[in-house]
């Protein structure tokens, strides 16, 4: 084969190949380039002004895409150029992005791959450590987010992530209409938000903020309140079904561990099977949840009033809402299940914010996705120590989800 054959073969644009050489043992293919007679043209990298004089001439080895099942690796003969603005510097070239020994393609290659497995998995696929893998798609999804357009901002939704006893909370800021995240902050106070408000927008585009969905939590409210005024709070189904589960979870606990004896190993394990909805049990788990409510009256009260709550967002008219939620806070007299009367209080206090539901269209569903996104990449890449990088690690998710959907429409 020709060296003009491996031209062809590698594709580098302006570049051809002059030399090669082989490894059969070790499975390796090393290439060397330089430019192609006809391409002199030669760019700064420091300001892109495009230059004649040539400072001197040196080489960078690069790994690329594997050839077959050689791994391949690219010497190129770059230039450094004289610069009138920048005085020496490094000629740019379109397949080296970084200073890192990787060639464009084969740090997109990567990428791509982190997009639908862990980095550890990736790493051992391409014999890299997993930090340079984790490296180089932190990259690749930097130059994603450069290059595309921020769309814009009406509503809002806010929610917190537990992270555990160390860490704590963090807030997660997003855009319901893409679903996308926009934004972390560490903790969960009004300073948190008033961050997002002062740091990430400007005047004119808080102003263009029309509702918020958000958990009921003073803090967040009393930032909104201050920050976007005319922007509507809503108090989404999926907080407010958190409260509820929550309340199921007391009583659960409350009835059972706290009275100990052989009950207390019925119940064990089963806080998830209280958690769930019905409609989404299978037979065996509905016969081990009704044994559990033949033993204890209460809990199957709790439950099923968790369940009522959950059909206040099949109304989409406010005074059918606000009549099924008072025929429900009804239910709760007589129960002597304190946390849920603790539940109906909390819900008569942010009443407004829960009718807003009905007088506000915002997707439902969205926060509840974003949480559910974040927490599963936080499960597969055992946490994240760069914040930055799971935010944009969850944007991309987002958005390759929606162009997925479009695609999907236009077949
Ligand atoms: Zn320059």
């Amino acid at each position: 084969m020709r060296d003009s054959d491996w031209t062809r073969i590698l594709g580098w644009p302006g570049y051809r190949v002059y030399q090669l050489e082989i490894d059969e043992q070790a499975k390796t293919l090393k290439l060397w380039v330089r430019r192609k007679s006809g391409n002199r043209k030669l760019v700064c990298s420091g300001c892109g002004r495009r230059l004649e004089q040539i400072h001197n001439i040196y080489e960078r080895e690069v790994r690329d895409l594997a050839c077959f099942e050689f791994r391949t690796t690219v010497v190129i003969e770059l230039y450094r150029v004289r610069c009138p603005d920048c005085g020496i510097k490094v000629e740019r070239v379109e397949q080296l992005p970084t200073k890192a020994p990787f060639s464009k393609r084969f740090e997109d290659e990567l990428g791509q791959a982190c997009e639908s497995a862990s980095a550890r998995q990736v790493a051992r696929r391409f014999r890299l450590a997993g930090t340079t893998v984790r490296a180089i798609d932190l990259r690749y999804l930097q130059r994603w987010k450069a290059k595309r357009r921020q769309p814009a901002l009406r509503q809002i939704g806010v929610d917190e992530i537990y992270l555990g006893k160390k860490q704590r909370f963090f807030t997660v800021v997003s855009n319901l209409e893409t679903g996308e995240p926009l934004w972390f902050g560490s903790e969960r106070n009004k300073e948190t938000l008033d961050e997002f408000f002062r740091g990430q927008l400007s005047a004119r585009q808080r102003r263009r903020i029309t509702a918020a969905c958000v958990d009921m939590w003073e803090p967040f409210r009393q930032s909104l309140q201050q920050w976007v005024p005319n922007c509507r709070i809503v108090y989404d189904k999926f907080h407010i079904m958190q409260h509820a589960n929550l309340a199921v979870d007391e009583v659960r606990r409350a009835e059972f561990f706290r009275k100990g004896g052989p009950a207390r190993g019925v119940v064990k394990g089963k806080r998830w099977l209280l958690l769930t909805r019905w409609v989404n049990l299978t037979t065996a788990n509905r016969r081990m949840l009704n044994t559990l409510f033949a033993m204890n009256r209460k809990l199957m009260k709790a439950y099923l009033l968790k369940e009522s709550l959950d059909r206040l967002w099949t109304f989409l008219y406010e005074g059918a809402m606000l009549r099924y939620l008072e025929r429900w806070l009804d239910q709760l007299r007589w129960q002597r299940l304190p946390s849920f009367e603790k539940l109906g209080w909390l819900l008569i206090d942010h009443l407004d914010g829960i009718l807003n539901y009905c007088r506000t269209k915002v997707p439902i569903g969205v926060v509840e996705a974003v949480n559910g996104n974040i927490k599963m990449l936080l499960r597969r890449g055992r946490g994240y120590k760069n914040v930055a990088y799971l935010l944009l690690k969850a944007q991309r998710m987002a958005a390759t989800k929606t162009e997925f959907v479009v695609f999907r429409k236009a077949a």
